[in-house]
Order: structure tokens, then sequence, then C-alpha cells
């Protein structure tokens, strides 16, 4: 089950994506037409809020949509926001998590040590942008790079919750650039001003369910700068992984529904190349993530 959110005529409304990923059912009007209910929320934070709930719904109308024709949209007609266009709270990042991407650091950390602990660290909500959204040149940074993650995103509300009992916690997966500017994350010493410029969270296509991606700790991971793989690696490469970074944080932060943990980057961001191979105007940047999709966002 994959959600999206999307904007049709100025208004924001959840859809579901088809089996060939070409249309959406409208969530809501789907409801009223089958059920005659208006139980579903036409908010993607709404659906993970009562998701006991609705996700039961929503999987009759992935099942019936074609038989009783419900209204469909084409993808390509309708604008794709974030799946959740305004998270809630600062987005949780792990900071080095992939053991190539730790060597690769050294250039600018001065530190090629494998963490002891998981790296936390937050991007502004304010940093979210779509899965069509252009990403800012800010004139105040010289050193733009991209980081492919796949992001969690927290269903139920929990504290000190268990590695064993992590995924029950959890709503559903989405693709994250931890977008970056290096020369503010060095010059400033704390990565918040570097990684929460506007525009530097582009986050989608869609939210998948967890019901279908069982093995989110096995999943291939693909970044491409204008078509040149730049990133490949899988999840199961992680140093901390899910479960870990849940019971990390929750240890100690209420975790809410629609809270968002980007997992971490993989080795062959751009600063670490030599030469670096940095961001510029009009670039695509395309991260795939097995069983998720493809997020592509160009630089302005
Ligand atoms: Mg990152």
């Amino acid at each position: 089950m994959k959600l999206v959110t999307y904007e049709e005529q100025g208004a924001i409304h959840v859809g579901l994506l088809t089996e060939s990923e070409t249309e959406i059912v409208p969530i809501a009007e789907a409801e009223r037409k089958l059920f005659g209910s208006t139980i579903i929320p036409d908010s993607m934070i709404g659906i993970i809020n009562t998701e006991a709930e609705t996700v039961p719904l929503i999987t009759a109308i992935r099942e019936k949509h074609a038989d009783i024709a419900l209204r469909t949209l084409a993808l390509n007609s309708v604008q794709l926001l974030a799946p959740i266009p305004r998270p809630v709270k600062n987005i949780f990042c792990i900071g080095k998590n992939y053991r190539e991407h730790v060597k690769e650091t050294q250039a600018f950390l001065s530190n090629a040590d494998i963490p002891q602990f998981p790296i936390v660290f937050s991007k502004a909500p304010t940093a979210v942008t779509g899965p069509e959204g252009i990403i800012k040149n800010h004139t105040a940074v010289k050193r733009l790079d991209y980081e492919a993650e796949l992001a969690v995103i927290i269903g139920k509300k929990g504290k000190e919750i268990k590695k064993e009992e992590a995924y029950d916690y959890i709503f559903g997966y989405t693709i994250l650039n931890d977008v970056s500017a290096r020369d503010l994350q060095i010059r400033h010493g704390q990565w918040l001003l570097g990684k929460s410029c506007d525009t530097y969270a582009p986050m989608g296509p869609c939210i998948v369910h967890k019901s279908a991606l069982l093995k989110a700790q096995e999943l291939d991971i693909e970044c491409k700068v204008n078509d040149e793989i730049r990133q490949s690696a899988n999840t199961s490469d992680m140093i901390f992984d899910i479960p870990t970074l849940i019971e990390t944080i929750s240890s100690v932060i209420t975790l809410e529904p629609g809270d968002i943990i980007a997992t971490g980057t993989p080795s062959g961001v751009g600063i670490g190349f030599n030469p670096p191979k940095y961001l510029s105007s009009g670039d695509v940047i395309e991260i795939y993530i097995e069983g998720i999709g493809i997020l592509r966002n160009k630089v302005e």
C-alpha cells in the first residue's frame, strides 16, 4: 500500500497509488462512494494517527476500486507534495550510519572512527519539500551536497521502546534526501544550520505502509546525479539498525505518530570524492529505494 499527498485545484488530499503506479485513487472520495462513510481523515498525519481504524478501510478500497470504477487521477495530472508536507517536529537524522560513508567523511569531519552510539541530529520541519520540489540555491551556500536515505515514519506514540518491539511503532517508509550545505556544516560547528536550509529535506514520492515492506533492513538504495551513479548500497549495511535507532531516540524522547527518522546515508556523497563533486544549478538528483520508488529533485 503506497500513499501519496497531492494537490488538486488548490486543495490537499491523500491518495492511494494504483497497482500500475500511474494513477491515484482519492481516498476520502472513494470511502464515501464505497462505504458511505467519512471515517478516513484526508491528511497523511490524520491517517497515521488513526492507523488501526483506517488502514483496513484503505486496504478494502485498494482491493475493490477497480471493480466499482471509482474515480482515479492520472499521477501526472496532479502535483505530488511531500507525503507529510509539514512534520509535527524536527526530522530526526542519523549521522555516519554506513561504514564506507564514515571513511569518506574523514575529509571534513576529521574523524573516521566508527561511532560507538548513534549520532542523532535534526532538520527543521520547514526544510521539507515534495518529490517535484526544487532544491533552492541559497546565496549563502557554496558547497551543496546530497545524501540518499531511507526514512522511517513512526505510527504509534512510545517512550522507552525496546528493539524487539520497534517495528510495532512504525507506520511505514519513504525516501529522504538529507541535502547538506557542507560549508555551513563545517563553519558553524554544529550541523543544524547546514542541514535545515529551506528545501533541504526533499521527501517522497510516497509512504509505503509497513505491511507492504517487510524487509526494510534489506533494501537496495541508489543515488544518481544527472544519471551518474554516486551511491549504491543496501540498508543491511547500516551500522545501527532501525530497531536500535528507535530504541535510542525513544529512550529519552517520546516518539509520536508522524515523526520521521532519516536513517543515514551510504558512501558516495559529493564531498567524499577527490576533488569533491558538489551540486550545481540544474543538477538532477534521483534516489531509488527498492520497494518505495524514486525521489527526483532538481537544483534551482
Ligand atoms: Mg544524512
